[in-house]
């Protein structure tokens, strides 16, 4: 953003305002840590603020300061509407497009008219925000959080929760500091949050110790159901609706699962085909390595979308008529799926 559309901002922000902070649907770790970092803050700075998420987060984040405090919008329609219709300033996280928001309130979002503003690291973004921060080198929302913060000169008020909220947020989208948006500049940003008492061991420990043993046997089956191939350099992984029931599939179960398909030597793209009755949809996952891009493969082929390395997308067509698509899509992308040597 240019300097005098931040000063406009940073005018905006120096009286107090009603404000709305809006995450994606099927919140993760930088959606939530985003959200509530920059709703820390906001209330710090006087500011009367609610965090609304389409629907809750998984178990492993339950943990999160101010967490207990977010509106679900699917738990209570009108409640949440009220929140936005009042709202004078909506900043958006995490997301880029108003029908991330899904069904429910994807409208609610079209009918309103505050400022917006949009903190996010997605690549193409709509355009509805009357002040954007956008950036899709960036390693998370929260990095960009942190560096609004920064930029309007508050660093100072970042105090524990805050800094743990958005030490999540970083943690989570950078698959602990390993994938190739990590860059110098978020290790300085993590050392920092870690100064303000952002606790790394703890917080590691929260996100990631707390697998059950249904969740254990369910990648198990995942595993099991993976099937490589090699001509593609490609791996996928099913799991269908009676999958997830017998081991009591709970939200944010599968989080991950692609990775292992990915981890596989020679495999540079890798996919998970998740069945959601309810939904009456397939929800995929989508990742790769190197210069192969998932976002443009997803929104090609599974109205979907996110990063060149990882996206997500959907399909209304059956698990097994899903996976043929995908199958079928292959041989006209051998070219690209090839390893340069
Ligand atoms: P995941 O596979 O973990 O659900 O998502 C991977 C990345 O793609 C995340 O950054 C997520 O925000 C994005 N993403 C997931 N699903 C969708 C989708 O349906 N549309 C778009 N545009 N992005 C998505
Ligand atoms: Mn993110």
């Amino acid at each position: 953003m240019n300097e005098a559309d931040f000063q406009r901002l940073k005018e905006v922000l120096s009286a107090p305002k009603k404000v709305a902070i809006v995450t994606h649907r099927n919140p993760d770790g930088d959606a939530y840590g985003s959200s509530l970092g920059l709703y820390w803050f906001l209330v710090k700075t006087g500011h009367e603020v609610t965090v609304v998420s389409p629907n809750d987060c998984p178990e492993f984040l339950k943990w999160l300061p101010g967490q207990d405090q977010i509106e679900i919008f699917e738990a209570n329609k009108e409640r949440g509407k009220k929140i936005l219709h009042a709202a004078e300033l909506v900043f958006t996280l995490d997301f880029n497009a108003f029908h991330r928001l899904g069904e429910l309130m994807e409208p609610v979002m079209e009918e309103i008219k505050p400022v917006y503003v949009m903190i996010d690291h997605h690549q193409q973004p709509d355009d509805y925000a009357d002040f954007s921060f956008v950036d899709s080198s960036m390693s998370s929302t929260s990095e960009m959080v942190y560096q609004f913060i920064e930029r309007l000169g508050q660093e100072e008020l970042i105090d524990k929760d805050i800094a743990s909220c958005l030490y999540t947020g970083i943690l989570t989208d950078t698959g602990s500091f390993r994938f190739p948006a990590t860059t110098s500049a978020t290790h300085r940003v993590v050392a920092n949050l870690l100064d303000k008492g952002a606790n790394n061991a703890v917080i590691y420990n929260r996100i990631h110790d707390v697998n059950t043993y249904n969740r254990m046997q369910l990648l198990g089956r995942a595993l099991d159901n993976m099937v490589v191939l090699d001509r593609f350099h490609t791996a996928y992984i099913t799991l269908s609706q009676n999958e997830l029931n017998r081991y009591k599939f709970q939200r944010g179960d599968t989080e991950g699962f692609v990775n292992y398909a990915l981890s596989i030597k020679n495999v540079m793209f890798a996919a998970i085909f998740i069945e959601d009755k309810k939904q009456k949809i397939i929800k995929i996952s989508l990742r790769s390595v190197g210069e192969f891009s998932v976002n443009e493969f997803s929104r090609m082929h599974f109205n979907g979308g996110g990063h060149v390395n990882a996206a997500g997308g959907r399909s209304d067509l059956s698990l097994s008529e899903t996976v043929k698509k995908f199958v079928d899509i292959l041989p006209s992308l051998t070219n690209e799926l090839t390893f340069s040597s």
